[in-house]
């Protein structure tokens, strides 16, 4: 079966898209540490970051970094900082979330809660700065 994350590279379910390459395809975490809170995924199926082939994950981060550049011009912050769990979503991905403390990529803190116009206008400025 398809992962949610497959789902939404394909369309059949919505997302505040950044960027989508050949391979990679990146869009706002639904649930955010902070705004421009953004996931990195493989377009390929494969649920643990270290089973991806070497080419995959190293072209990965590079795609990574184009996204945190963006992101760092879109949204105020000391840097992007780099996560990845994998523990909800069976499917690779790397969480880059703009911090200006250790605390703000806090997986245990509540997320923030922001309307769609929100969520949709952090989006926008995030894809402009590509
Ligand atoms: P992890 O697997 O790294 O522990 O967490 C999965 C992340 O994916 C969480 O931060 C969660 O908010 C995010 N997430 C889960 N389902 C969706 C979804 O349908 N859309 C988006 N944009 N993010 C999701």
């Amino acid at each position: 079966m398809a992962t949610i994350f497959s789902k939404i590279v394909k369309g059949e379910i919505p997302s505040y898209k950044i960027a989508e390459d050949e391979h990679y395809y990146a869009f706002l975490d639904i649930n955010p540490l902070a705004k421009g809170h953004t996931l990195v995924i493989p377009k390929q199926e494969t649920d643990y970051l270290f089973d991806l082939e070497d080419d995959l994950l190293a072209g990965m981060m590079v795609f990574s970094k184009k996204v945190a550049r963006a992101i760092e011009k879109a949204v105020p912050c000391k840097r992007i900082g780099v996560a990845v769990l994998g523990l909800e979503v069976p499917h690779a991905h790397i969480h880059l979330v703009p911090i200006n403390a250790e605390s703000d990529i806090s997986f245990s803190k509540p997320k923030l809660q922001l309307s769609k116009e929100e969520m949709q206008a952090i989006a926008d400025k995030i894809r402009q700065s590509i």
